[in-house]
C-alpha cells in the first residue's frame, strides 16, 4: 500500500494545479483538479491529446459525482449501486462548475468512482473531482504499471503514485444516459449484458436506430496502439491466446489467459513488453466473439488500425 505521506503530498500537488499519475483498477490515470482549467490544460499538453477528446472525471463517491452532473436519473442510481466503485463511466449532463476543457466543450461529462483504494484515498485527500485520462501519450498503449507511466510521460508529470499493476487492465466501459436513453460509447469489462440486466436495453454507438453512425467523441479508430505494427492473425493453437511475431531473429511469444478477465488484466503489459522488444510485427490471435470479450476486441481492433 502506498504510504499515507506520499498520497498526502500527491493530493497537495493536485490541489495546487499539478499533474499526478495514479493507479486505478483499469489503467493508470493522469490526474488534475477537474475544476481548475489551467491544470486540465496541462493534461492535454502532457499527452499531446487533441482538445476534442473529453476527459473522465474521477470521484470519491456518489455525492462528489453529483457535484459535477446536473441530473441523476434512476438508471444512474441503479447502475452505481451495482457497479461503483468500478470500471463504469457514466456520461450525464454537466453542471456549469465543470470547465469546457474537461468536456471538450460538450454539455455532458463522464464520471466514475474508481475501485482502486489508492485512487479513492487520493481523491478523498485532494477533496476535488480529478480529471484523469490514461497516463500515456495520445493514441499510445495505456499504462498498467508506474514504470509504463514514467517511460511514456517522463518529466511531463509532477508525481507518479506507484500502486503496482492495474487489476482490470483495460479502460472503463463508457455509457451515456443523456436524454433518457442508454448508449454504449465504449465497451469494457462491465459488459452490455451486465448493464442491460440492471436497466434494460442499451443501444450501441454506431448502431443507432436512425441508421446514422454515432461516433463517440474522443474515440478514434486508431487508438491504444503499440509503435510496432499489430495485426490480428489466424488462430493456430489448440488453446489459449498467443501473441507472437514471425520475425526470424527476434521471435518472442506471450501467452495470455483464455478467459476475458485474465486476458484483459495482462493485455497492455504484454503489448508494452512486445513493443519494447524491437520486433518487426506483433500478431495477435483473434479472441472469442462472446460479449464479455467486447472490451478486449474493441481495443485490439483499434490497436491494429493503421
Ligand atoms: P480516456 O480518458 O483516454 O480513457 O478516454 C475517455 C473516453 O471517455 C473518451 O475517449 C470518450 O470516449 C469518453 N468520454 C468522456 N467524457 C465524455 C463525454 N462527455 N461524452 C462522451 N464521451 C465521453
Ligand atoms: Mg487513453
Amino acid at each position: 500500500m502506498t504510504p499515507t505521506s506520499e498520497l498526502a503530498q500527491a493530493a497537495v500537488l493536485l490541489r495546487s494545479g499539478g499533474l499526478v499519475a495514479f493507479p486505478t483498477e483499469t489503467v493508470y490515470g493522469l490526474g488534475a483538479n477537474a475544476l481548475d482549467p489551467a491544470a486540465v490544460a496541462r493534461i492535454y499538453a502532457a499527452k499531446g491529446r487533441p482538445s476534442t477528446s473529453p476527459l473522465i472525471v474521477h470521484v470519491a463517491d456518489v455525492a462528489m459525482a453529483r457535484t459535477v452532473v446536473a441530473e441523476w436519473p434512476e438508471a444512474a442510481q441503479r447502475l452505481v449501486e451495482r457497479f461503483w466503485p468500478g470500471p463504469l463511466t457514466l456520461v450525464l449532463t454537466k453542471r456549469d462548475v465543470v470547465p469546457d476543457g474537461v468536456t471538450a466543450g460538450l454539455g455532458t461529462v463522464g464520471v466514475r468512482q474508481p475501485a482502486h483504494p489508492v485512487a479513492l484515498e487520493l481523491i478523498r485527500l485532494a477533496g476535488v473531482p480529478v480529471a484523469g485520462p490514461s497516463a500515456n501519450p495520445f493514441m499510445g498503449l495505456s499504462p498498467t504499471t508506474a514504470e509504463h507511466v514514467r517511460a511514456g510521460l517522463g518529466d511531463a508529470v509532477d508525481f507518479v503514485v506507484d500502486g503496482g499493476s492495474c487489476p482490470v487492465g483495460i479502460e472503463s466501459t463508457v455509457l451515456s444516459l443523456v436524454g433518457g436513453r442508454a448508449l454504449l460509447l465504449r465497451p469494457g469489462m462491465v459488459s452490455r449484458a451486465m448493464i442491460e440486466a440492471e436497466i434494460g436495453p442499451v443501444e450501441l454507438a454506431g448502431e443507432a436506430a436512425d441508421g446514422e453512425a454515432h461516433a463517440a467523441p474522443g474515440m478514434h479508430s486508431r487508438h491504444y496502439a503499440p509503435r510496432t505494427p499489430l495485426r490480428i492473425g489466424a488462430p493456430g493453437l489448440e488453446s489459449g491466446y498467443l501473441w507472437h511475431t514471425t520475425e526470424a531473429e527476434a521471435e518472442m511469444a506471450v501467452r495470455l489467459p483464455a478467459d476475458a478477465e485474465g486476458y484483459a488484466a495482462r493485455l497492455y503489459e504484454a503489448l508494452h513488453l512486445l513493443d519494447a522488444a524491437g520486433l518487426g510485427e506483433i500478431v495477435v490471435e483473434p479472441v472469442p466473439a462472446a460479449g464479455e470479450w467486447d472490451g478486449v476486441r474493441d481495443r485490439l481492433a483499434r490497436a491494429a488500425e493503421r
